[in-house]
């Protein structure tokens, strides 16, 4: 599911078949099994390899072929999901039962991770001006235990190349060991870091140069344009956005930070 947005296919469904007809195939239809290129028509509108005799459908194999609903029924659904209509009101504007519905959205959110993941891979490392910085997400405000190590609460990690990306992964912890490495995995060497206080950061300064933003310093660090401002900004995004699926089950929470 690249190139479109569903906001545009869900305006028609002739559209929408074609486009993901065209993502599933290049237009060369073959055996998803074995690859081969000559294949008969069956009744119900699948197909078979002429080799191997593997029958299959025009999305066997694929996240879409996961759906055992109507295509336009599908399109509305991504429609509402891309506009981040939670589940729970969506059931009443397509056939489908809310854990039907929940179940497509983690569809959706797994294909969205995976495509994520694969970009991650092409990715260029980032460099320059680098904001680097952890956040809290999510977990139940009940209890008095706040901030880090606060149960049920997930933490991401997130590195900002000014006016570029952001990177963000979910996190064990906040220790060297582990925010280090995916640093120097995605970022060059030789940039400059912005970060906190936070002792994991200390050895930046030996494969980059390294300014450090204490808390508390934002009248200072305003006046002199050099702030996290743009991380912490993402954050502040990604939280509102993040809002309405409070009680999302923590093993699918990292779906939605892909997103
Ligand atoms: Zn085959």
């Amino acid at each position: 599911m690249r190139g479109i947005h569903p906001i545009k296919l869900a305006g028609s469904v002739t559209k929408s078949w074609t486009y993901f007809r065209h993502a599933r195939w290049k237009g060369r239809r073959q055996c998803p099994r074995c690859g081969y290129r000559l294949l008969y028509y069956l009744r119900d509108e699948r197909f078979g390899c002429k080799r191997c005799r593997y029958k299959f459908g025009e999305f066997t194999r694929t996240y879409l072929g996961e759906f055992y609903f109507s295509l336009d029924t599908l399109t509305h659904l991504l429609y509402l999901y891309a506009l981040g209509v939670p589940a729970y009101r969506i059931r009443f504007y397509v056939p489908l039962s809310l854990a039907t519905i929940e179940r497509s959205f983690r569809i959706f959110r797994q294909s969205i991770y995976d495509e994520s993941l694969q970009k991650l891979k092409e990715l260029k490392k980032l460099s320059g001006e680098i904001e680097i910085d952890e956040a809290l997400f999510g977990g139940h405000r009940k209890g008095s235990k706040r901030g880090w190590g606060a149960e049920g609460k997930t933490l991401v990690f997130g590195i900002y190349q000014r006016n570029g990306k952001v990177i963000t992964f979910p996190v064990s912890d906040r220790k060297h060991d582990t925010l280090i490495p995916l640093i120097k995995l995605h970022t060059k060497k030789g940039s400059l870091y912005y970060t906190d206080d936070h002792t994991a950061y200390a050895t930046l300064d030996l494969i980059g140069k390294h300014q450090i933003i204490a808390h508390g310093m934002e009248e200072y660090v305003r006046e002199n344009t050099t702030h996290i401002n743009g991380i912490e900004g993402f954050w502040s995004y990604a939280k509102t956005w993040l809002y309405h699926y409070r009680d999302v089950p923590r093993q699918y929470f990292h779906l939605y930070l892909k997103k």
